[in-house]
């Protein structure tokens, strides 16, 4: 779906990404797993096109859309929906109307039609009730799992996940992996970029080190979480295990 090549970005001379080659295929979850500063973020901004790049390629379905000419937005349409940190819902909104916006504004989907989808989502994950409510009658966990549905009523192709548990109290980050967990079993396609090893290792198809700003060492959990390679994976998973 997905493809990075030789991917580079700087800001100012110092090198945040040196040369990444990712591949996400339908249905894969992708976690990126690394020490602060390692490039993690910037590597989901890179792919969600919100940042200019030194050098490389990104491509969506074949078609090359770091292109400088592809327009971001256009590419956000057809496929790429991503969740940040910290939750950033309209506050002036209702959680129904933070669903609906943009594929009522942006994808040209009937109100009726995105009001239907947010309401079936919404059903889903437990927020049925707070569909009138306001961002800030809700829970952190719940205004996250509410940004999830608002991205997923985009029908992205790929989910882009950036630490959407590091603002939350630990007794919540369970209910908001509980609908990444839903929707990695119900086949989406995303990469996260996570500190949640426990996490990783039971939802990921693939996990890739990020080692200042290259990809070290990529494979399945079992692999890369228990008996990896490299040394510095090692030490990684040493300090946060
Ligand atoms: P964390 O686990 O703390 O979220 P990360 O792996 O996501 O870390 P990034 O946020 O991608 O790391 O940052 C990689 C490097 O790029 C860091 O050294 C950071 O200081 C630098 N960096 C990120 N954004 C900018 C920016 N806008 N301007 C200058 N440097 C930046
Ligand atoms: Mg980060």
């Amino acid at each position: 779906v997905l493809s990075a090549r030789g991917l580079r970005k700087t800001y100012g001379d110092r090198v945040v990404l040196d040369g990444i080659d990712l591949d996400v295929h339908p249905h894969d979850v992708v976690c990126l797993i690394g020490s602060s500063g390692s490039g993690k973020s910037t590597l989901l901004r890179c792919l969600d096109l919100l940042e200019d790049i030194d050098d490389g390629t990104i491509s969506l379905d074949g078609r090359e859309v770091s292109d400088p000419r592809t327009d971001p937005r256009e590419v956000r349409r057809s496929g790429i929906g991503m969740v940040f940190q910290a939750y950033n819902l309209f506050p002036h909104l209702t959680v129904l109307q933070n669903c609906t916006l943009a594929p009522t504004r942006v994808h040209g989907v009937s109100a009726d039609a995105a009001r239907e989808r947010a309401q079936r989502l919404l059903e889903r994950f437990g927020l049925a009730e707070k569909a009138d409510a306001h961002p800030d009658a809700l829970s952190g966990g719940q205004q996250q799992r509410v940004a999830l549905v608002r991205a997923l009523c985009t029908e992205p192709r790929v989910l882009l996940l950036d630490e959407i548990t590091a603002a939350l109290d630990p007794e919540l980050v369970g209910e908001v992996l509980a609908v990444v967990r839903a929707e990695a079993e119900a086949g989406m396609t995303m990469v996260l970029a996570t500190h949640e090893m426990a996490f990783a290792r039971e939802v990921a198809t693939r996990v890739c080190f990020l080692d200042r700003g290259r990809i070290l060492e990529q494979g399945p959990p079992a692999e890369v979480l228990v008996s990896p390679r490299e040394p510095r994976t090692r030490e990684f998973l040493r300090r946060v295990l």
